[in-house]
């Protein structure tokens, strides 16, 4: 066996609405080459201007990440030469990134077992993307919308071990960057990307050699590009081969990693400082609106709704997965145990357990049918007041359980309220003692024989004649009598109370 050290490079796209260094649009999918200026274009003469939205919200990044932001940070320029890079250099952080040295623990089930890991974080620095290089048959197409949006990367030190680790990394830090509103995640359209690096060695020798993996686009690549990694380093030192260092690159269609190109030792970038760009000091001002701008974190918010309404810890995950969701949830439940069914003894644990088997079952099933994003709960018909509603009634009693998944698509299809609803088409239950004993009154007269075998009967056959006299009671009211109520009358009947 070996020891193996992961290390994970992740560039995020701020959700900025414009470049890092000017004032053009930053956006996804628009018409190739509109959204330039001689600024990102790099043309002779002009000045960089920072945006102080991207550093704050790279700040935020740093903070979630437990990062030291120092007292100073500054930019610097990255020399080398591509056709995506139209300034030849690219303005990025080097000696004093904005934020420094944090960590971070990740936590979750990885193949049924739990596991938690503290991972430090080396560094968050701020910088600009390249443009995009289309390749066609015979030439490349050049989109330059993508050089000088604003681009956070977050390098971490090689304290993961296995491709699940790192993943789960990913999905953690994806959800992080979701809360805080900086970065949508979005793997695919490349606004989260991963470079992996991985080496192994005999253990107790330190880090081995590292590959490079360059460009993952899913997190899942990055776990099958690590663990091929891991297997392959494996082999060559089992076969008394050594590792080479380079870069590679994830083939998906055939499921293995292939050299890219064998990296010289450290690139020679030649970085100096940014003369454009002044120094920036993060003073008081600007913290304190780094700070307000912070939010709970998802794995802080998992625990302390497992604490504070006895959430399992699956449900509190899968509720935690989008902010959206948690808050729609926390609305709810606020809206059930401060309404009537406080009253009637609707407790917030109890309520949560109902909202939680609601959300996650039956309104999970509606949005995946009618399309609706868990992001856009906010505008859902059935909004957390209405949820509650639904909650208290049935706990209270007052609808059946078949009539409470009625209402509940009704309230979204009419955009009314479950209350209302329940009280046009009569569903809702008849749960004054006195209306149900009058039902009850009436079955007695007419089931004479019924009630005299019962009371002579043993347990079980009591049992059944006792369902059959409840049954003929939520008839005669046409099925509205509260069967809780009704079944406890004609207990007392056959015990001629
Ligand atoms: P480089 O200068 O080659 O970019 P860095 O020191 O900046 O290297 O590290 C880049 C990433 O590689 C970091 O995430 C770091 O944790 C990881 N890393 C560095 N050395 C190793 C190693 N020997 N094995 C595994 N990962 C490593
Ligand atoms: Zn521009
Ligand atoms: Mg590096």
């Amino acid at each position: 066996m070996y020891e193996s050290f992961i290390g994970l490079e992740v560039h995020i796209h701020l959700l900025t609405k414009t470049k890092v260094f000017c004032g053009c649009r930053s956006a996804f999918g628009d018409e190739p080459n509109t959204d330039v200026c001689p600024v990102c274009m790099g043309y002779p003469g002009v000045l960089p201007s920072l945006n102080i939205e991207a550093m704050r919200m790279g700040c935020m990044v740093a903070r979630a990440f437990n990062c030291r932001i120092p007292e100073k940070t500054w930019f610097e320029r990255k020399q080398y030469f591509y056709p995506d890079m139209p300034k030849n250099y690219q303005i990025s952080q080097f000696a004093s990134p904005l934020g420094q040295q944090g960590s971070v623990d990740i936590e979750g089930k990885i193949g049924g077992k739990y596991i938690k890991k503290r991972v430090r974080i080396k560094e968050c620095h701020l910088e600009e993307d390249a443009g995009k290089m289309i390749h066609t048959g015979t030439v490349s197409l050049l989109d330059y919308n993508r050089a000088g949006v604003s681009l956070l990367e977050i390098v971490t030190e090689p304290d993961m071990e296995t491709g699940e680790e790192a993943e789960l990394f990913i999905h953690q830090l994806r959800r992080t960057v979701r809360y805080l509103g900086v970065c949508d995640g979005d793997m695919e359209k490349g606004s989260l990307r991963a470079d992996a690096n991985v080496s192994i060695n005999f253990p107790g020798k330190g880090l081995g050699k590292k590959v490079e993996i360059k460009n993952l686009n899913s997190s899942r690549f990055v776990k099958l590009g690590l663990n091929y990694e891991i297997a392959r380093q494996g082999a060559l030192l089992d076969a008394g081969k050594t590792v080479v260092q380079e870069t590679r690159l994830w083939n998906e269609n055939r499921d293995e990693t292939q050299s890219m190109r064998k990296k010289e030792n450290a690139h020679d970038y030649r970085y100096f400082p940014e003369p454009d760009l002044p120094v920036f000091i993060p003073d008081a001002a600007f913290l304190r609106s780094v700070d307000e701008a912070m939010v709970e974190l998802p794995l802080e918010r998992v625990k302390r709704m497992i604490a504070e309404y006895g959430l399992s810890e699956e449900q509190a995950d899968l509720i935690c997965e989008e902010k959206a969701q948690a808050d729609y949830f926390e609305a709810a439940v606020a809206e059930a145990a401060a309404g009537k069914a406080a009253e009637r003894g609707l407790s917030k644990k109890d309520a949560a357990a109902r909202i939680a088997n609601w959300l996650l079952q039956d309104i999970k099933h509606i949005l995946g049918r009618e399309g609706i994003e868990l992001r856009e709960l906010g505008s859902f018909r059935l909004n957390p007041k209405r949820l509650a509603g639904l909650v208290s009634m049935s706990a209270a009693g007052k609808i059946s359980g078949k009539n409470a998944k009625q209402i509940l698509e009704a309230v979204i299809k009419e955009d009314r309220d479950p209350e209302v609803i329940a009280k046009e088409r009569g569903w809702e239950l008849i749960s004054d003692p006195a209306k149900i004993a009058g039902a009850v009154k009436a079955v007695a007269e007419t089931e004479t024989a019924t009630l005299t075998e019962a009371r002579a009967a043993d347990d079980k056959r009591r049992q059944t004649l006792t369902a059959y006299l409840v049954g003929r009671v939520l008839s005669a009211t046409g099925g509205r009598a509260d069967p809780k109520i009704a079944g406890k009358q004609v207990e007392e009947l056959i015990r001629g109370e």
